[in-house]
C-alpha cells in the first residue's frame, strides 16, 4: 500500500491530523489499535468548545467517522519498524528520497513519504505488590472500563490529579465507596473535578499517603498503606483504580532516531517536525503545547503537523 502520509495513532491528534491533511488533498492512512485513543477512557468530556457536555466514547466515535468521512482508511495493527529511504521505494525518483516503508508485525507493509507519530501514552504503573498478580481481578487502570464491577462496593483510587479526580465522580456513580489514596496534602487536580469532589459524600480522601502492597486470594481485598488511616495501615476494598499519568509510547520514535527530552516525549518544532526529515509529532507524545495534555491540544497539534505536512509533500 502506497501513501503520502501514514498516520500512526488514533486518537484526537491522530484523527484531526487526518481529517486537516484529507482537506488538503493528501493520501492518508490512519493505524490504530483503539480508534479515539485514550479518549475512550475518558468519563465525560465538559471542556471541548461547543459541546457542553458528550461521553468519552462518543466523543471517540464521533472524531472517527469525522476522519473516515472524508474517506481515510483506519486499520489495527502494531508497527514493528520503520525503514527511512528503503530500497525498490515507490517514491524514489528524480533525486527525490525513499520515503518510509513501515513494517508490521503481521508482515503487512505500508510506504508512505511523510510519518505522524501520534501514539499518545501508556498508563503508568505503580510496581508494588500485587499489582501485577491481581491486573483485571480488582486492579484496573481504567474506570470507566471496568467501573460498572463495583456496584455496592468499596474502591480506591490512586493518584492527585484530573485523571483520578474524575475517576472517583465517575466511581460515585456506581461503587458505594471512593477512597482517593494521594501522596501529597492538596490534590492537585482543577477546581472543577476538586469541587465536584469536595460535595460527594461517596468519596472520601486519604492524602499524604501510599499503597505499598495490593492484597488478596483471587481478587482484590485490602490495601496496605504506608501511613495508618483509621488507626490501621490495612484498607478493605474490593477495587484498585491506578489513575497516576502516563508515560510517552516512543519505543518506535527511538528507533528512527527522533530526539526525545528526559520524560521520553518526542521533541517537535512549533510546526509539529520531529529531528528526523519527513517524521512529525503530534499529541500527548510530544514536548509541544508546554506538555499541557488535553483533547483540544492534541487535535490542534495534529492540525498544525498537517499543515506543515502539506508544505512538505509539495516539494
Ligand atoms: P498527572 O501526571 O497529571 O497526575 C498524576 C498523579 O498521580 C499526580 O497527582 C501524581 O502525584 C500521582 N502519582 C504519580 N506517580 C505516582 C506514584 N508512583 N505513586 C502515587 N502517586 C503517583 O496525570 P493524569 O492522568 O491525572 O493527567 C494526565 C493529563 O491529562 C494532564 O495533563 C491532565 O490535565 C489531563 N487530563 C485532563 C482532564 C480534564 O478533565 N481536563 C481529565 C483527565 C486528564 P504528584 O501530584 O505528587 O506528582
Amino acid at each position: 500500500m502506497k501513501h503520502d502520509l501514514a498516520i500512526i495513532g488514533a486518537g484526537p491528534a491522530g484523527l484531526n491530523a487526518s481529517v486537516y491533511a484529507s482537506r488538503y488533498g493528501i493520501k492518508n492512512i490512519i493505524i490504530g489499535e483503539v480508534s479515539g485513543g485514550l479518549t475512550t477512557t475518558t468519563f465525560d468530556i465538559g471542556n471541548w468548545l461547543g459541546t457542553q457536555k458528550i461521553s468519552g466514547m462518543d466523543f471517540a466515535q464521533k472524531s472517527a467517522d469525522h476522519a473516515k468521512s472524508y474517506g481515510v482508511e483506519i486499520i489495527a495493527g502494531k508497527v514493528d519498524k520503520i525503514d527511512k529511504n528503503p530500497p525498490q521505494s515507490p517514491f524514489k525518483k528524480g533525486g527525490r528520497e525513499g520515503g518510509f516503508r513501515l513494517l508490521f508485525n503481521d508482515g503487512k507493509k505500508i510506504e508512505a513519504r511523510a510519518i505522524l507519530l501520534t501514539m499518545g501514552t501508556k498508563y503508568r504503573k505503580l510496581g508494588i505488590p500485587g499489582e501485577e498478580e491481581l491486573s483485571g481481578k480488582g486492579v484496573s487502570y481504567c474506570a470507566t472500563c471496568d467501573g460498572y464491577f463495583y456496584k455496592g462496593k468499596a474502591v480506591a483510587v490512586i493518584g492527585g490529579g484530573d485523571s483520578a479526580a474524575e475517576s472517583a465522580v465517575f466511581l460515585s456513580g456506581i461503587a458505594e465507596k471512593i477512597y482517593i489514596i494521594y501522596r501529597k496534602d492538596k490534590l492537585k487536580a482543577e477546581s472543577f473535578w476538586v469541587k465536584s469532589i469536595e460535595g460527594n459524600s461517596k468519596i472520601e480522601i486519604i492524602y499524604s499517603t501510599n499503597v505499598k502492597e495490593i492484597k488478596g486470594e483471587n481478587k482484590v481485598e485490602e490495601l496496605i498503606l504506608d501511613n495508618p488511616f483509621n488507626n490501621s495501615n490495612t484498607l478493605k476494598a474490593d477495587g484498585i483504580f491506578i489513575e497516576i499519568g502516563a508515560d510517552p509510547s516512543t519505543d518506535l520514535a527511538k528507533s528512527i532516531g527522533a530526539q526525545l527530552d528526559d520524560g521520553g516525549y518526542i521533541k517537535i518544532g512549533s510546526d509539529g517536525k520531529t529531528t528526523v526529515d519527513g517524521v512529525w509529532a503530534a499529541g500527548d507524545i510530544t514536548t509541544g503545547s508546554n506538555k499541557f495534555k488535553q483533547i483540544i491540544t492534541a487535535a490542534a497539534e495534529g492540525a498544525i503537523a498537517a499543515n506543515s505536512i502539506q508544505q512538505y509533500l509539495k516539494k
